[in-house]
C-alpha cells in the first residue's frame, strides 16, 4: 500500500465540524494519535460566570443568532416532531442532563447497523471508556421529584424497576456535602480542579457550579491541551474536495462564516486532509445536505435523511399546586423506572426560577390526535376552571412551575421513525430549510399517560402533557438521532459501521445521525461510545496513508 507523507501545505490534518459528544471524542483521540486538529463550532464558549441565572434570561439562554439571543439552547418545531437541542462549545453537554446509560444490548440487533460489526462483543470497551472519560457515577443525591417517582412506581407495583440515574456530575466523597472545591479527580492532575454537586437541579440551565462534567471539562479540554484549535461562533458552510478530485483524495477546503455577527458574516477558508462531521443529527443533515445539492459532495447517498428517529419520546409531568416540598431540588435527571419492558420512564427538573418551560405545558389530555382531542382538551379545561378555577389557574401560571414540577421524561425502544428533506417549505418561500416526511411518531404513549395520572392523584397534583403534543399531535424530543444511516453500501447507508461516508475518502460522520434505532434511553454516551469505536480504527498519524474509504460489507 503507498504511503504518503502528510501535506504540510494543509493548514490541519483534520477539521471536526460541531464539538458535542461526537465532535469532542473524535478531536481528543485525533490529538492523542498525533494529528493537527481544528474543531469548527458555532456556538458560543460558556463558563460558570457567563450562563444565565434562570431560562427566563433568553438572550443567554435560546439560540438564535438572527435576532440577538446567542445562548445555548434551541428549540425547532417540524410538522412531525418539536427538537430540542444544544449548540455550544461543548455541544449539548453545556444544556443536557447529565444521565448517561447504556442501552439494551438488543438495540444494536435492529435497524440498519444490525449485522455490520459483532457489536455486541466490541461495544462494552467502548462504553467503559466513554464512561470513565465523562466521569459516570450513580446519582447519590434523590431529590424530592425522584422520592415521588419511587412512590408513584410503589403504587403502580412496579417499585422494585426504581433505580438511581447514572450522571455524569462530580459528587462529594461519601458523607462530605457538596460544594468543596477538589483537584482534577478523574485525569491523575491533568484535568481541571472540580466542586462537588449542590443538586441544585440546573444542570438543563448550565452547571453554574463547576459539578457538572461537561465536555469543556474532559474530552474537549484534554483535546485543547494537546494542541487543538477550537474556533468558536464559526459555523461551517462549505466542505469541497481539494484540487477537483471528486473523492477528496487530496484533502478538503473549508468555508466558515461568523455564526454570531448580525451583519457582515466575516468568511474563512482552511485546508485539510481528513473532515470529521459532528454537528449533531440535525445539524449534520442540514450541512450534508446543502453539501450534496449544491454540488460540493455530490456523491453522498440518496439514503440522506432516511430514518431519523426521535426515541419515542414523549414529555408529560406531574403538576402540584402549593407543594411543600421543592420539586426543584436533585440533580436534573436523579432516577428512572420501566413501567414495562419497552417503556422508561426518568424524573427530570428545572431550577428553582427557570420557569420558561411552563409555556409549553398543559393539561394532559389522553384520546386520539386530531379535533375530537383538541375539543376533549378544551372541555377538560373548561371543566377544570370551573370546578377548581383558583387550582388550575396555579397550575397554568409559569410562577414556581419548577418548584411545583415533575416532569417525566417517557422513551420508548419501539421501532417508528420519519424522514427528512432540506426544501423550500410553501411557508418559508425564501431558502431551503429542513422538513419532515412520513407516517406521525405517536405523540402519546397510553400506559406513560395512565402513569402520570395516577401519580398525580397520588400526591393532590395535576397531569401535565406538552400543548404542542395535545394541540397539534407534535411529539417532543431532547434526543433526535438518524438520518446519516449505517449501511453495508451506499444503497442502503450514507456511511459504513466506522463512520466513513461511502464516495469519499477521509471523510467521516460521528454524532447522533449515525445511530440505527430507538435506544430507549438517553443517547449521549452511546454517540460517545460509537465515535470511540470509530477513532479507534485510525492509525497513528506517523502511519496514515490517508487512503481511508468505507468498505462495502454485504457479500450476498
Ligand atoms: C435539554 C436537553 C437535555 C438532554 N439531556 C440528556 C441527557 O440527560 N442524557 C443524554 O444522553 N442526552 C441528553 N440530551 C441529548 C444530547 O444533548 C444529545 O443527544 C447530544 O448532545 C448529541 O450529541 P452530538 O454529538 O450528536 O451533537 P451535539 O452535542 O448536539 O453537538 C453538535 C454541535 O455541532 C454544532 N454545529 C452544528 N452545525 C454546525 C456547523 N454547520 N458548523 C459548526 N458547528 C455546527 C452545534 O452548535 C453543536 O454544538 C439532552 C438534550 C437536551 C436539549
Ligand atoms: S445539580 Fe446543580 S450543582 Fe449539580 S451538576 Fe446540576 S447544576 Fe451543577
Amino acid at each position: 500500500m503507498r504511503t504518503e507523507r502528510v501535506d504540510t501545505n494543509y493548514d490541519f490534518d483534520f477539521i471536526v465540524i460541531g464539538s458535542g459528544f461526537g465532535g469532542s471524542v473524535s478531536a481528543y483521540r485525533l490529538a492523542e494519535k498525533g494529528y493537527k486538529v481544528a474543531v469548527m463550532e458555532m456556538g458560543r464558549r460558556w463558563t460558570p460566570e457567563s450562563l444565565p441565572r434562570t431560562n427566563w434570561e433568553l438572550s443567554r439562554w435560546i439560540w438564535r443568532p438572527n435576532v440577538a439571543l446567542r445562548g445555548f439552547f434551541n428549540i425547532r418545531i417540524f410538522r412531525h416532531v418539536l427538537i430540542l437541542h444544544g449548540c455550544a462549545v461543548g455541544g449539548g453537554s453545556i444544556t443536557y442532563a447529565n444521565t448517561l446509560l447504556v442501552p439494551k444490548s438488543t438495540v444494536f440487533e435492529n435497524g440498519s447497523w444490525a449485522g455490520l460489526a459483532d457489536w455486541n462483543a466490541e461495544m462494552p470497551q467502548h462504553f467503559a471508556t466513554a464512561s470513565r472519560m465523562l466521569g459516570v457515577r450513580e446519582n447519590q443525591i434523590l431529590g424530592p421529584a425522584d422520592l415521588l417517582l419511587k412512590q408513584a412506581a410503589d403504587a403502580a407495583g412496579i417499585g422494585h424497576t426504581f433505580y438511581r440515574t447514572n450522571v455524569a456530575v462530580f459528587q462529594a466523597p461519601q458523607g462530605e456535602p457538596g460544594g468543596g472545591t477538589f483537584p482534577d479527580p478523574y485525569f491523575g492532575g491533568e484535568g481541571p480542579e472540580r466542586s462537588a454537586c449542590i443538586g441544585c437541579g440546573g444542570c438543563m440551565v448550565g452547571c453554574r457550579f463547576n459539578a457538572k462534567n461537561t465536555l469543556d471539562k474532559n474530552y474537549l479540554y484534554l483535546a485543547e491541551k494537546r494542541g487543538v484549535r477550537v474556533f468558536e461562533e464559526t459555523r461551517v458552510v462549505d466542505v469541497a474536495p481539494r484540487n477537483g478530485t471528486p473523492d477528496g483524495s487530496q484533502g478538503y477546503e473549508i468555508h466558515t462564516v461568523n455564526s454570531t455577527a448580525l451583519f457582515g458574516a466575516q468568511r474563512q477558508r482552511f485546508t485539510c486532509r481528513g473532515v470529521v462531521v459532528a454537528a449533531s443529527a440535525l445539524g449534520t443533515l442540514d450541512l450534508l445536505f446543502r453539501l450534496k445539492q449544491k454540488g460540493s459532495l455530490p456523491r453522498i447517498s440518496g439514503q440522506l435523511g432516511n430514518r431519523v428517529r426521535t426515541n419515542a419520546e414523549s414529555l408529560i409531568g406531574v403538576r402540584v399546586p402549593g407543594s411543600s416540598e421543592d420539586l426543584s431540588k436533585g440533580i436534573a435527571i436523579g432516577s428512572g423506572i420501566y413501567i414495562d419492558d419497552e417503556t422508561h420512564i426518568e424524573a427530570v427538573r428545572y431550577p428553582e426560577g427557570s420557569d420558561a418551560m411552563a409555556l409549553m405545558s398543559t393539561l394532559l389530555t389522553n384520546g386520539r390526535p386530531g379535533w375530537t382531542r383538541i375539543l376533549l382538551w378544551l372541555w377538560n379545561l373548561a371543566v377544570a376552571l370551573t370546578r377548581h378555577p383558583i387550582r388550575t389557574l396555579r397550575c397554568l401560571r409559569p410562577r414556581r412551575w419548577a418548584r411545583e414540577s415533575l416532569i417525566l421524561l417517557c422513551m420508548q425502544t419501539v421501532p417508528g421513525h420519519v424522514d427528512m428533506r432540506l426544501q423550500r417549505p410553501w411557508y418559508w418561500p425564501f431558502d431551503k430549510t429542513l422538513v419532515t416526511r412520513g407516517n406521525r411518531v405517536s405523540t402519546f404513549i397510553p400506559r406513560a399517560n395512565e402513569f402520570a395520572s395516577k401519580a398525580a392523584a397520588l400526591v393532590g397534583g395535576t397531569p401535565m402533557s406538552m400543548l404542542t403534543e395535545v394541540l397539534f399531535d407534535i411529539p417532543g424530543t431532547a434526543h433526535i438521532l438518524g438520518g446519516c444511516p449505517m449501511g453495508a453500501t451506499p444503497a442502503d447507508g450514507v456511511v459504513d459501521h466506522r463512520g466513513r461516508i461511502f464516495g469519499y475518502k477521509n471523510l467521516y460522520v460521528c454524532d447522533g445521525s449515525v445511530l440505527a434505532a430507538n435506544l430507549g434511553v438517553n443517547p449521549s454516551l452511546t454517540i460517545c461510545a460509537i465515535t470511540e469505536r470509530a477513532m479507534n480504527f485510525l492509525p497513528e498519524a506517523s502511519k496514515n496513508d490517508w487512503n481511508d474509504s468505507p468498505e462495502e460489507t454485504r457479500t450476498e
